[in-house]
């Protein structure tokens, strides 16, 4: 089971993404994720998307592809990948090496994205996500519950460069829905709810859209092998008919 989570900035796509993950046992990864470790990285690539991502700006396809590319192949059984295609011209790019069966695409409306990232909160050693209303540290002095370390904020969650990207999102990443909704695989989802009641949507539009699809192949493989039936009785009638006249 292979499937993309796309949606607008904070529509809660890791947190789904991870739910996802557990249901169907598989990994999940986000490649602005993969992209902030990169950032650790002493060379061109880690430099370039430092400097890229801290303007609120897209990281070039030279650097995203090959990250892509290697995080998929490594997980050929299934995987949950979040904030990947971000534009048609990526998805279009990536057709050889990235198949998604679905793609789980969450909503909510720009002022609620604005609102939740100003709440967002990240461990500043384990990278873990938290949200100071829906998703809390429980420990009583604020620090990361798996590790201690201090929570901070995202250096792109400026409300400058949240505009930017909210912009941009509009802009290049949207049209993907219609993208996706023409190759038969776009699962839209509001995600204004609750996480919980987002996940179980999610999770019923997915089986649906798998139900279908499988189906679908049934359907063919008895066309197919009506047809083979047909193809076959139709010969043997044939000679049959021209070894009596003869
Ligand atoms: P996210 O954590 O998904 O909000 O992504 C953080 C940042 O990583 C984005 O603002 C972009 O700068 C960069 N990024 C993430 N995914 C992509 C992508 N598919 N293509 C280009 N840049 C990306």
């Amino acid at each position: 089971m292979k499937v993309a989570v796309l949606g607008t900035q904070a529509s809660g796509k890791g947190t789904q993404s991870h739910i996802l993950s557990v249901i169907m046992g598989v990994q999940t990864a986000s490649v602005g994720e993969l992209l902030r470790e990169l950032q650790n990285e002493d060379s061109k690539r880690g430099h370039t998307a430092k400097i890229e991502m801290a303007k609120g700006a897209f990281v070039d396809d030279d650097i995203i592809m090959p990250l892509v590319k290697d995080w998929v192949s490594k997980h050929p059984e299934g995987w949950i990948l979040d904030g990947f295609p971000r534009s048609v011209e990526q998805a279009k790019k990536c057709e050889s090496f990235f198949k998604p069966d679905a793609v789980l695409y969450l909503e909510v409306p720009d002022e609620d994205s604005k609102k939740r990232i100003s709440y967002r909160r990240l461990c500043s050693k384990c990278k873990t996500n938290y949200n100071l209303i829906t998703q809390p540290p429980h420990s009583p002095n604020g620090t990361c519950d798996k590790c201690g370390g201090e929570l901070v904020r995202r250096g792109d969650d400026t409300p400058e460069l949240v505009e930017e990207r909210l912009r941009h999102y509009h802009e290049v990443t949207e049209p993907l829905k219609e993208w996706f909704a023409a190759r038969g695989k776009l699962v839209l989802v509001d995600a204004r709810k609750g996480i919980a009641e987002v996940a179980h949507e999610a999770e019923l539009k997915l089986e649906d859209l798998f139900h279908r699809k499988a189906r679908a192949r049934r359907l063919k493989l008895w066309g197919l092998i009506f047809l083979a039936l047909a193809v076959v009785t139709f010969a043997v009638l044939t000679i049959t008919g021209y070894i009596l006249n003869s």
